[in-house]
């Protein structure tokens, strides 16, 4: 029937994002595994050692913290979030990490307030992410961050100037463990388009190889509610 159907796609689901946890964490675990045997058999700890048994570990710890944000709608509470400022935020702590590749973080607002419910650590993660992949993406050049209301619906664009995604990896982008950089996780957008989607809203991405990419985030607006006396 239909409903053992989707429990059954579901726990594929899971089991592919288990499957590559595992794969994932194994690999610096077994690199950790290997240079404690070596000191052990050297006795001898050389800096360069421990420099890539840190990275390791920080590899380990960084896929951890990422997969956490998922396990959190639970236990947090819905506030109501002043877009404009979080962005504003967001940008101006991004911005000091940007100047040094000579790109420039602009935020363009077209009408406030620009509210929506939900959780702000989360959505934050979110806005985090995009312009972070922008700046990864890029050389040189700006990003902006664009947001207006449209119907009941919060719209912000992250647009950049960077690489591009070609055609054939669109539909990869977002999977779990994804990624074409030697030191990401690939789980950066799962855990965006998840929390988006806990929020009611959707993402688009439009990319054109060589010239650049934006995504498209949409999130109910938060309408306050008048009681009429
Ligand atoms: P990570 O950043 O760790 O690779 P993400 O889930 O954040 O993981 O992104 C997955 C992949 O999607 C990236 O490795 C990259 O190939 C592609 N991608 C995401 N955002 C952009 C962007 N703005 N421009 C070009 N490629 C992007
Ligand atoms: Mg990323």
């Amino acid at each position: 029937s239909e409903e053992i159907l989707y429990q059954s796609e579901k726990l594929s689901a899971v089991g592919q994002l288990a499957a590559g946890i595992a794969h994932e964490i194994r690999n610096p675990l077994t690199s950790l595994k290997g240079f404690l045997q070596l000191i052990e058999k050297t006795g001898e700890g050389k800096k360069e050692y421990f420099d890539i048994m840190k990275s390791e570990f920080g590899r380990i710890e960084q896929i951890l913290n990422e997969l956490l944000i998922l396990s959190k709608p639970q236990t947090t509470k819905n506030e109501i979030c002043d877009l404009d400022g979080l962005l504003g935020h967001i940008v101006t702590l991004l911005n000091t990490q940007a100047i040094i590749k000579n790109i420039y973080i602009t935020k363009d607002i077209m009408n406030t307030p620009l509210e929506i419910e939900g959780v702000s650590n989360q959505i934050k993660q979110v806005f985090i992410n995009f312009i972070k992949n922008a700046i990864e993406a890029m050389d040189q050049g700006e990003i902006t961050v664009k947001a207006r209301k449209e119907d009941n619906f919060v719209v912000i664009e992250v647009i950049d100037e960077g690489c591009g995604i070609p055609k054939s990896l669109l539909s990869k982008v977002g999977e779990p463990f994804f990624t074409t950089k030697e030191k990401g996780t690939g789980l950066g957008l799962m855990v965006s388009y998840q929390i988006i989607e806990d929020h009611g809203g959707d993402i688009n991405v439009k990319s054109e190889e060589g010239e650049g990419t934006t995504f498209t985030i949409r999130l109910p607006a938060y309408e306050k509610v008048y009681i009429k006396q």
